[in-house]
């Protein structure tokens, strides 16, 4: 028999996370204040984030200890087994290798939990009362319904309207794990009221429900905010991730060529990759790490690399990064997850150097590719990570045309099995493509009126 499971004892938990800012060619550019436009200090963020978060949001060091607390809740599931994926090279007729890392096997059935309870226990350390938070497929806001349980914090999820709708049963979770949710955007809030006095069908976006979420903490002192993606210790928080992938990738004798995951914000995405650049970086290695985005929201293959806001209103500090335009609403493709129109400073910054690639695919594609993966390895996974799936088989298809036999590895980040609302639809072929106009992006892009980036 052969062997498809990579896996880990409890004791290869990693004790660290990795913070690759040390490493990098150059650092980011500092977000700004969007009145004065000069950079702001960490103090900036306190009123929205417990002191030791906004610590590691600026933090240059290489390594940070993760807390035992922390440790001993990830080891509820983690580590997360890695699989050589076999049936698909089969079906595929491959001459690439293929493993996939699968953090599905979590409580609430992505990475997501991996930061969510890091964020729920320095909140508890600094005595906050309540979290608020945005989520767009309903993953992220079931990890921290569940993480904020844990540590006995209260949770507030702002879930866009569109996906609240599509996934009923996401919300059922955060119910169950004891959390309130809300359909972005609500008239709850001031950011909220102002969508809906323009548009009061308006399907949400996470941009709005990040509005919606910053005011709420914004303007309450129990209240703090927690977000899924984006942020540099978010990213950093699922750095555990790469790291057990690393070392079971030693363990199988392999290294990969190629590592791809799907693209939101960028913390899967980081999670998987960032412990591979590190051999990019410290040894010299040239593992390519592709970030693979939908058609319809192509913020790293067709975005323009600038200062922007994080959410639609127009809140929170400006960032640099790939961006369509705060303003730009995607079409409410199923992939909820990957409907964002920034990136992550850090992911941005790495692309622009060209240390990293992005790929983007229309949904189609992305369920054709997540069928047939789940009829190879059994595996139904989340129309985001379905995105991933279609640029590995990319992949495959360039090592048959090249003639090259490399090795893979695919960030399976979760699983579709709150997603078949989905799959019913593609399966009925009720999915349309949907891919978005230049003349659509240019438009979006013409809105931003926030400095622009010299080259
Ligand atoms: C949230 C989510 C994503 C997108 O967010 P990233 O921060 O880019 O990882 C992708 N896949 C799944 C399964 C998710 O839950």
């Amino acid at each position: 028999m052969k062997n498809r499971k990579i896996l880990l004892a409890e004791k290869e938990i990693p004790t660290h996370w990795y913070n690759i800012v040390h490493d990098m060619p150059n650092k980011p550019l500092p977000p700004l204040h969007p009145g004065t436009l000069q950079p702001i200090g960490p103090e900036a963020l306190a009123p929205l984030f417990p002191m030791e978060l906004i610590k590691q949001e600026v933090s240059t060091e290489k390594w940070v200890e993760i807390p035992d607390e922390i440790r001993d809740v990830y080891a509820l599931w983690r580590p997360t087994p890695m699989f050589r994926a076999y049936n698909l090279e089969k079906i595929l007729d491959s001459p690439a290798k293929i493993y996939y890392k699968y953090e599905g096997v979590s409580p609430s059935g992505s990475h997501k939990p991996n930061t969510a309870v890091a964020q729920a226990y320095y909140n508890k350390q600094e005595g906050v009362k309540r979290i608020t938070t945005e989520t767009g497929a309903g993953q992220w806001g079931s990890a921290l319904s569940f993480a904020c349980n844990l540590f006995g914090i209260e949770c507030e999820v702002y879930m866009v309207k569109i996906s609240y709708q599509q996934k009923p049963y996401r919300k059922i979770m955060m119910n169950t794990w004891g959390a309130k949710v809300y359909a972005s955007p609500t008239n709850l809030t001031e950011a909220g009221k102002k969508i809906l006095s323009k548009n009061p069908n308006s399907p949400g976006s996470l941009g709005i429900a990040i509005s919606e979420a910053v005011e709420r903490a914004a303007t309450d002192d129990e209240t703090k905010y927690a977000l899924g993606s984006v942020l540099n210790h978010v990213l950093m928080h699922q750095t555990v991730i790469g790291q057990e992938a690393v070392v079971q990738m030693e363990k199988a004798g392999d290294l990969p060529d190629v590592v791809v995951a799907p693209f939101g914000g960028g913390s899967n995405f980081a999670g998987i990759s960032f412990p591979f650049l590190r051999l990019n970086l410290e040894e010299g290695k040239k593992i390519r790490c592709i970030a693979s985005e939908p058609a319809s929201c192509p913020k790293l293959t067709k975005g323009v690399f600038r200062y922007d806001f994080g959410d639609t209103v127009g809140m929170t500090p400006l960032l640099p990064m790939y961006t369509l335009g705060h303003t730009f609403v995607p079409a409410p493709i199923h992939a909820g997850g990957l409907r964002y129109h920034g990136a992550g400073v850090i992911v941005s910054q790495l692309l622009k150097d060209k240390l990293i690639e992005a790929r983007a695919h229309d949904q189609l594609e992305c369920f054709e590719a997540g069928v047939l993966f789940a009829k190879a390895e059994g595996i139904i996974p989340a129309p985001e990570t379905n995105h991933a799936i279609a640029t590995a088989l990319q992949e495959v298809e360039r090592c048959k045309r090249e003639g090259k036999s490399e090795t893979i590895l695919i960030h399976l980040c979760g699983h579709g099995n709150f997603d078949l609302a989905a799959y019913e639809n593609y399966l009925s072929g009720n999915l349309q493509k949907h891919e978005i106009t230049q003349a659509e992006i240019d438009a979006a892009i013409a809105l931003i009126d926030t400095p622009e980036i010299a080259a």
